[in-house]
């Protein structure tokens, strides 16, 4: 597939995808899956969705080029699909990266027009930055898996159709091998999905249990005990995705937001506050940058490497410092809202999620470790469980 695309032909699809999206987008539905899945439906049928993936497997066939534009221009509206950052941010790559053609073929086409909805099952209760050390296990039999265990903290598995998950095949070996990931129905017999409600009114994530769940040995994906790597890829995949969100252009979306209160609170005429604004701006302007790097190397072929844990911190030091502003400006309208809709709803759950941002996809302390000894090249934490065999490690509820 070719990457070159010449500026009129450029320009020609980047008219194509503004007309599209000046006629299918509306604010303040970034959050509402039902819009999101009725957004991508009509992005599919318009030939713009999944824009760099064979068109046998339900892409548009284009280049990261026509992408590249697409992510651009896509800057300009409303955004629709804040919803399906998994489906399509981590769960799309991988399944194109590891799937059998079989796998793509069927699976593929309905997660790009978001048909089905997809989710990542890794954390545990024992296991989270240390995922290896996930207990769920997976056993063979016949022409089937067996899963049992607990999975935790779930983004959107109470509205999934699937999920990646990664199970212990091999309990004999060391805790990074014998992991295998799976492509699970989440409608099977012995699903149990139960959601967990969060400070700001709403259940996005879940705890979802796992008993005697039958898995066909063809939704194997990737190699037999070698999940951990693919688990390494997601993440890679996941730190791009939510580090690079609205990655089109150089963009300052919390600063937009905290002048607009600090207008209507008349903050804005303190010079300290202006100055806390100038800070959000260069921050926001900068990760924007990294951002854009991180998928200018995506679109020139590399699979993502550590550097994405940059983009990943900084979104969450940004989150941290857009909390404080919000805080001084805003004062109680910051953390309590009426109605829905508003526009203090709207700060009011940007300041309350913005907690997350520190721990979701790996916390800030896993990213300073891998910037620490995969971008620098410190020395490595002294790890003391390399080499024994999983089944003899006192991890989670195992003793
Ligand atoms: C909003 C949200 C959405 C999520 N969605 C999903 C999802 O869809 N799928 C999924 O699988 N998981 C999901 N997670 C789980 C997330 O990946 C884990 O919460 C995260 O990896 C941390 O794991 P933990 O909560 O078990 O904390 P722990 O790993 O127990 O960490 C506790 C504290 O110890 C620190 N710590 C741990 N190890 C080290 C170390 N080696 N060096 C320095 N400090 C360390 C951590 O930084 C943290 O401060 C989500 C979490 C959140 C908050």
């Amino acid at each position: 597939m070719s990457t070159a695309l010449s500026t009129t032909d450029a320009e020609a699809f980047a008219d194509q995808v503004r007309t599209f999206l000046a006629a299918n987008t509306t604010a303040g539905k970034g959050r509402n899956i039902d819009a999101a899945r009725d957004f991508q439906g009509r992005l599919a049928d318009a030939g713009l969705a999944g824009i760099p993936y064979p068109s046998e497997y339900g892409g548009a066939g284009l280049t990261l080029e026509h992408e590249k534009v697409f992510r651009q221009v896509a800057q300009e509206f409303p955004m629709m699909t804040g919803e399906l950052v998994i489906s399509h941010g981590m769960c799309l790559p991988v399944l194109n990266e590891f799937g059998t053609d079989e796998q793509k073929r069927k699976y593929m086409p309905d997660n790009i027009a978001a048909r089905t909805i997809w989710c990542q099952m890794f954390s545990e209760p024992g296991a989270g930055s240390d995922v290896a050390s996930l207990q769920m296990r997976a056993e063979r039999d016949g022409d089937e898996w067996i899963l049992n265990g607990q999975k935790v903290w779930t983004t959107l598995a109470h509205v999934s159709d699937y999920g990646i998950v990664i199970a212990r095949t091999d309990p004999d070996q060391p805790k990074h091998a014998g992991i295998s990931m799976f492509i699970v129905d989440l409608r099977a017999d012995g699903v149990e999905i139960r959601p967990i409600h969060q400070i700001d009114g709403g259940s996005h994530f879940n705890e979802v249990f796992f008993t005697d769940v039958r898995v066909p040995a063809a939704d194997l994906l990737g190699e037999m005990n070698n999940g951990w790597r693919q688990a390494t890829a997601m993440l890679m995949y996941e730190r791009v995705a939510i580090g690079s969100i609205g990655a089109g252009k150089v963009a300052q979306p919390m600063y937009d937001m905290l002048v607009k209160w600090a207008r209507q609170s008349g903050a804005i005429d303190d010079a300290v506050v202006r100055d806390e604004l100038m800070q959000m701006y260069i921050m926001e302007s900068t990760k924007s940058m990294v951002a854009m790097r991180s998928r200018a190397e995506m679109k020139a072929g590399k699979a993502p490497g550590p550097g994405g844990s940059l983009g990943k911190l900084y979104s969450s030091i940004i989150a941290r410092r857009f909390r404080e502003i919000a805080q001084n400006i805003a004062g109680p309208a910051s953390v309590a809202w009426e109605g829905t809709d508003s526009a203090e709803e709207l700060l009011s759950s940007t300041m309350l999620n913005s907690l997350q941002a520190g721990i979701a996809g790996g916390t800030d302390e896993i990213q300073r470790n891998i910037i620490g000894d995969r971008v620098l090249g410190l020395p490595r934490d002294i790890s003391v469980d390399r080499d024994v065999a999983f089944k003899d490690l006192r991890v989670g509820t195992q003793r």
